[in-house]
């Protein structure tokens, strides 16, 4: 086999919950991950010329080091002494900078090709344990599905697969700073904390509407303030048929969950007309 290709699901968070920030700086979070069927696309071929060369659709995305895809690339093949060589074509499909993990799923399964393309022998958990030195989320999207995520976002728990529904993605035209949201973050005495244990309580008894109902994310406390569009997006799809409308990861993207596909489309139309100028995208769960 000379060459491979894996599809790299998104993810949105249907509840997240900051818990603390500790000593170091990081942030100890309580977040259920769900992996959604928006996916970018992998094609891995070896080649005679050594090194690693990444091409993509988007012009505008990092092709050398700066990419999580040439960085997981260039630790397993240094790891394992790969003198062969490595062409990657990263076909984006999911929206850059919007909390839908997108450059930690594409490194995740450029770490799974890579596996399968070099024979490696790698099981799960010690791709895991490699995908964590690039990032908190890589270990989830190495496991995929519905997962309970703790600590800075490494101690993964896999929960049972969360109701079927369908999904309708909105994410707005404009842009916000991770790290202006985590840094702007006030957890005080005060605090409103999502109920996370609500949510997989519901999980568990395959109760849709409950958590939908319990759906939340701490972060939404600061980008919604600075991007009140996104209260707009949420408002609309809530509107229009949504069970529940959340903000994924720290922003922008929102998604609203609904029981019927018809109404999904529907609103999807209603959201791609707001003034924002959304991305929009109906899909459902990924098990
Ligand atoms: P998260 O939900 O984990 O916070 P995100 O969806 O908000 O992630 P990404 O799409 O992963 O954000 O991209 C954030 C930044 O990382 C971008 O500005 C981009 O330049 C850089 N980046 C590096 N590799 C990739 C990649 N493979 N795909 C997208 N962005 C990448």
């Amino acid at each position: 086999m000379d060459s491979t290709w894996i599809n790299a699901p998104a993810k949105i968070n249907l509840g997240l919950d900051v818990v603390r920030r500790r000593e170091d700086g990081y942030h100890e979070v309580k977040m259920i991950m769900q992996s959604i069927r928006l996916f970018d696309r992998l094609t891995l071929k070896k080649t005679r010329t050594p090194g690693i060369s990444l091409t993509t659709n988007l012009h505008f995305l990092p092709v050398n080091e700066d990419n999580l895809v040439y960085k997981s690339a260039r630790l397993l093949m240094e790891e394992f002494g790969i003198t062969e060589g490595l062409s990657i074509f990263l076909d984006k499909r999911i929206p850059v900078a919007a909390g839908m993990a997108g450059g930690s799923t594409d490194a995740a399964s450029c770490m799974l090709a890579m596996n399968r393309l070099f024979h490696l022998g790698l099981s799960l958990e010690e791709l895991k344990t490699r995908g964590v030195t690039l990032g908190a989320d890589i270990p989830y999207c190495l496991q995929k599905g519905t997962a309970l995520s703790e600590g800075i976002g490494e101690i993964l728990s896999p929960l049972p697969a969360a109701p079927d529904c369908y999904v309708l993605i909105a994410k707005p035209g404009f842009h916000v700073s991770t790290k202006f949201v985590y840094s702007n973050l006030v957890l005080d005495e005060n605090t409103v904390h999502p109920d996370i244990d609500k949510m997989l309580d519901c999980i568990q008894n395959r109760d849709l509407h409950g958590l939908c109902h319990n759906m939340a994310n701490i972060l939404e406390t600061v980008t919604i303030p600075a991007h009140p569009d996104i209260a707009l997006i949420k408002q609309t799809m809530m509107e229009n048929g949504a069970l529940g409308a959340l903000m994924s990861g720290s922003g922008p993207t929102v998604f609203g969950i609904y029981e019927d596909r018809k109404e999904a489309m529907r609103a999807k139309e209603i959201c791609r007309s707001l003034p924002c100028r959304c991305f929009v995208y109906v899909t459902d769960f990924y098990r």
